[in-house]
């Protein structure tokens, strides 16, 4: 439900009427859809409460058909959220390319490759630490060392680091060393996963699941924001193919959908769509043309020896032709793509 206050509300009426709704056990969020202030209701409202909002002073209409997320929902912001990593700025036009191997290995091959990202443009490392794995046999991830060796590599270039968040138990760990928590699309909806990542106080990057609607995919950048981080971005991945063609369906259409839905940022990983190397400089090229405010690129200084996703990721000499690429495609649909100031 959402109550849609006269331009002319007091703040006297505003906080009247804030306590009648608190007074029902339910929460509050006051935004703003660009020409009136907006009251979402958060919970469950009882059966009388639009009617009585309705005869409070201030109120000017109410309605019943409010999205089910109303945080992250379009209506609930000026316009459409900036999301500060570090330095970096997603959301704010410019494309934010973010790049490295899927898992830390080692740390000669993270410092070859945030070298070569840094060069080609990236502003943002990726690597998993913590790597959530199909099989039990498969590598798991160095943890900790995985952790350090990022952190070090991030100081040393400049880039921002993001990293997969598997647990809530070692979000403590990893708030130390992090700039951004990825959640997984195999957790995109593990709710205590993502009540905790809401309360921890780094930008969270938001996978969607592997055979999650929008709307789900929406209601759990939600639970991270009730929870209290105001901080977010959504990333597409591809969802279950009915095709072997590709790893999975890179559904492009997600940005212009989240865009008329969500103020959050929108990203676009074509490796993990792809699931092969010749398809990510196209997919990625394709996320920029359709307004994704950034691209999460898996690239490996030798990916025939990578642990997890080689056959996916970008040599380094790929992964700077894919920049060059993406630059132009930018340059072509009137965008830019982000430098580190
Ligand atoms: C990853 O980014 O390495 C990853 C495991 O991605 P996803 O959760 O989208 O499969
Ligand atoms: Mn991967």
């Amino acid at each position: 439900m959402i109550a849609t206050l006269k331009p002319d509300c007091t703040l006297a009426e505003k906080a009247a009427i804030i306590r009648h709704i608190e007074s029902h056990g339910l929460r509050v969020h006051v935004g703003d859809s660009g020409e009136r202030p907006v009251v979402s209701i958060i919970g469950s409202p009882g059966p009388d409460l639009a009617d009585e909002l309705g005869g409070l002073d201030g109120v000017e209409s109410v309605s019943l058909h409010a999205p089910s997320y109303p945080l992250v929902s379009l209506g609930s912001q000026p316009g459409p959220s900036v999301v500060k990593v570090r330095d970096v700025l997603v959301g704010s036009g410019p494309v934010v390319v973010m790049a490295g191997p899927c898992s830390v290995e080692s740390a000669q091959q993270l410092e070859a490759v945030s070298d070569g990202v840094a060069a080609s443009g990236a502003v943002m490392l990726r690597g998993g630490a913590f790597k959530p794995r199909t099989s039990p046999y498969s590598f798991q991830g160095l943890g900790l060392e995985g952790l350090e060796l990022l952190r070090a590599n991030g100081d040393r270039t400049g880039l921002g680091v993001v990293s997969e968040c598997v647990a809530p138990e070692d979000i403590d760990l990893m708030v130390d060393y992090v700039d951004m928590m990825q959640i997984g699309a195999r957790n995109m909806q593990k709710f205590r996963l993502l009540q905790a990542v809401g309360e921890q106080p780094k930008p969270v990057l938001l996978k969607r699941g592997l055979m999650s609607t929008i709307e789900e995919f929406l209601l759990a950048a939600e639970h991270a924001m009730a929870a209290g981080n105001p901080r977010a971005d959504m990333c597409e991945r591809g969802v279950r193919p009915f095709d072997s063609a590709t790893r999975s369906t890179l559904d492009i259409s997600a940005v212009p959908v989240l865009k008329e839905r969500t103020h959050l940022p929108v990203l676009i990983d074509p490796s993990h769509a792809a699931g092969k190397r010749s398809l990510v400089p196209r997919l990625a090229a394709a996320g920029v043309a359709a307004g994704a405010d950034g691209l999460l690129i898996e690239v490996h200084n030798d990916p025939e020896v990578a642990l997890s996703d080689g056959p996916q990721s970008l040599t380094l000499e790929g992964f700077k032709e894919t920049m060059g690429m993406i630059e132009a495609v930018a340059e072509a649909v009137g965008r830019s793509v982000a430098r580190l100031g």
